[in-house]
C-alpha cells in the first residue's frame, strides 16, 4: 500500500501514510488539540505527569520539539520489574533533552509501596490512583498546568467506566482540559482525540525507545475489564471510541454536579470532605 500524499510505502492504513507523513498527521492533530481547546500557551510554566511509558514520553518529545516549555514530574509508585524499569528509562531520556524531571515516591510520601499495599487492597489501582492524583496535585503547585498523556483509548474507557458507576459526578475531570477550580491544577490533555495505537506508532518512528510493558496490577483493573471490552466493540465498530468521546463533549454543557470542595484538615489539599481521601487511607496503613 502507498502513503496517500506521496510515492512512498505506508506504515500505516487509515490514513495510508507513510513514516514522514504520519508523522506529520500526529503532530498536526496534537497542535490542532491544543490550539482548538486552548490547552496551552508557550508562556505556561508546564509540567508532564510521566512515567517513562509512551505516552508521557511522547507528550515531552513532542511538546519539547514545538518549543513548550517543560519539566517531567514522575511518581514512583513501588512496583518492581515494573515502575523502576520505566523510571530508569525516562531519567535518561529526560538528561538527553535537557528536561527537568522530579521523581516523588509512595514509599517516602504515603510510607509504603503498591508492591505491599496490593497485599492488603484489591485491586491496587484504587489506592494507586488515589496517592497519584494526590501526589500531583500537590507537587504541581507553582505550575500552570500539569498535562498528561492520556489518549482517546483512556478518554473513551474513562466515560464509560463512569457511566456503568454512575459516576457522573467524575466527568468534570474529563475532556481535553479540566476546568479551573480554585486549589487545583488544571489537567489538558492534548492526546485525547489520538488513538492509543497511533502514540505506539509514533514513539516507535521516532526512536523513543519505551517498554511497552503493563503494569502488573493492570489487569485486575475495572479498567482493564472495560478496555478489554471496548476494544472488541471497536473492532466491529470502528470509530466506537471516538464517539464515545464526542458524545461526552457535545452532552458536557448538561450541568454535571460537582461536590463542594474543602480543604483536608489533615494535609490542606483540597477535598470533597473534610478529611481528603488520601489521608483516610494513609490513616488505615498506619493501623
Ligand atoms: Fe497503579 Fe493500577 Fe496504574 Fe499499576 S495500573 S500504576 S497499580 S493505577
Amino acid at each position: 500500500m502507498k502513503c496517500s500524499k506521496c510515492e512512498n510505502a505506508a506504515i500505516y492504513e487509515k490514513p495510508a501514510l507513510c513514516k514522514e507523513h504520519f508523522n506529520e498527521y500526529f503532530e498536526k492533530k496534537v497542535l490542532k488539540t491544543i490550539k482548538e481547546y486552548d490547552l496551552l500557551s508557550k508562556k505556561d510554566k508546564i509540567c508532564v505527569a510521566a512515567s517513562g511509558g509512551k505516552d508521557s514520553v511522547s507528550l515531552l518529545y513532542v511538546l519539547h520539539k514545538y518549543g513548550y516549555s517543560v519539566e517531567a514530574l514522575a511518581i514512583d509508585e513501588g512496583i518492581a520489574g515494573y515502575r523502576d524499569e520505566s523510571l530508569e528509562f525516562l531519567k535518561k531520556f529526560c538528561s538527553e533533552k535537557n528536561i527537568v524531571l522530579r521523581i516523588f515516591s509512595y514509599k517516602d510520601e504515603v510510607g509504603s509501596t503498591i508492591d505491599i499495599l496490593s497485599k492488603k487492597y484489591s485491586p491496587a489501582c484504587s489506592v494507586c490512583g488515589t496517592f497519584r492524583r494526590h501526589l500531583l496535585e500537590k507537587h504541581s503547585k507553582g505550575y500552570d498546568k500539569i498535562v498528561t498523556g492520556h489518549n482517546l483509548d483512556d478518554e473513551s474507557q474513562a466515560v464509560l467506566m463512569n457511566i456503568l458507576k454512575a459516576q457522573t459526578s467524575l466527568f468534570a475531570r474529563q475532556g481535553p482540559k479540566t476546568s479551573s477550580v480554585k486549589g487545583f491544577t488544571q489537567k489538558v490533555k492534548p492526546f485525547y482525540f489520538i488513538k492509543e495505537k497511533e502514540v505506539m506508532i509514533y514513539a516507535y518512528l521516532n526512536g523513543l525507545n519505551v517498554d511497552f510493558k503493563e503494569c502488573p496490577y493492570a489487569p485486575q483493573s475495572f479498567r482493564a475489564h472495560v478496555r478489554d471490552l471496548l476494544n472488541e466493540y471497536e473492532a466491529k465498530n470502528p470509530g466506537a471510541k471516538m464517539n464515545i468521546v464526542l458524545h461526552y463533549l457535545k452532552s458536557r454543557n448538561i450541568k454535571t454536579e460537582r461536590k463542594e470542595i474543602k480543604t483536608c484538615s489533615k494535609c490542606g489539599m483540597p477535598s470533597s470532605g473534610n478529611i481528603c481521601k488520601a489521608c483516610r487511607i494513609k490513616a488505615e496503613i498506619k493501623q
